[in-house]
């Protein structure tokens, strides 16, 4: 069976300040732990500036992209400009991007297709809203928002699925392991079925959701739980627990 190594990702989303970030950056690079593979995700303003302190074992990734590589999109940052910078991962279709400022699987779709192309590693997000869970169609959505990132993507080495309800993003309301681990059997049945057996095997996929310091372990003990995408715990010392849950 492939290998699929531990990978945690830490969303600072819309959070810090030079200073603020100077802290946690100190506490990263104190990281040792080869059994993860660890990315954070500061804001696009401070992209530069994370690169150029933290260490090498700690890579870098912007929370959005765009779809083109340039042009007359005010406000948008392009894949060219994050690879010309050193950034090598992009998280595309969070939640926040979807829900608040109202992404499609469309674009989403084509945001993936273009920073693979454009040489990123992608980390494409998906999971249900709280009503979608209640109502028990929690299985069409995601399998729905995983179509758009499949007809996207060929290499899938370049690709960590974050599976990420809605309804325990920030809200300190996490999916039982129970919970995490049956949406994330499904998905990778799901991979299985329609993109190949090996790609199911050797895809990650993460959990996101009010992961904390206090959670990780019990989560990471899912057999296709492989590793977490981390908002609110990103931004504090016990991100360190975090990155070792699988150690
Ligand atoms: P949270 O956020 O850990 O604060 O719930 C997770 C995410 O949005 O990626």
């Amino acid at each position: 069976m492939a290998e699929r190594k531990f990978f945690v990702g830490g969303n600072f989303k819309m959070n810090g300040t030079k200073a603020s970030l100077d802290d946690i950056i100190t506490n990263l690079n104190t990281v040792n732990c080869p059994v993860t593979d660890v990315v954070v995700a500061p804001p696009t303003l401070y992209l530069d500036y994370v690169i150029n302190k933290i260490t090498s074992q700690v890579q870098v990734a912007s929370q959005n992209c765009y779809k083109v590589s340039k042009g007359a999109y005010t406000g948008e940052v392009s894949p060219a400009m994050l690879t010309d910078i050193g950034v090598n991962w992009v998280v595309l279709g969070h939640s926040e991007r979807r829900h608040v400022f109202n992404e499609t699987n469309e674009l989403i779709g084509s945001k993936v297709k273009h920073a693979l192309e454009s040489g990123l590693s992608v980390i494409p997000c998906i999971g249900e809203k709280l009503d979608e869970r209640e109502a028990g169609v929690t299985e069409q959505v995601v399998f729905e928002q995983m179509k758009f990132i499949k007809d996207n993507v060929e290499d899938w080495t370049k690709v960590v699925i974050a599976y990420e309800p809605v309804w325990a993003i920030g809200t300190g309301k996490t999916a039982t392991p129970g919970q995490a681990q049956e949406i994330h059997e499904k998905l990778r049945k799901w991979l299985a079925d329609n993109v190949s057996e090996a790609v199911a095997k050797s895809t990650r996929i993460i959990y996101g959701g009010s992961v904390n310091g206090g959670n990780c372990k019990e989560l990471a003990k899912g057999k296709d739980i492989d590793g977490f995408l981390v908002g609110g715990a990103s931004l504090k010392p016990e991100f360190l627990d975090i990155i070792k849950a699988n150690a």
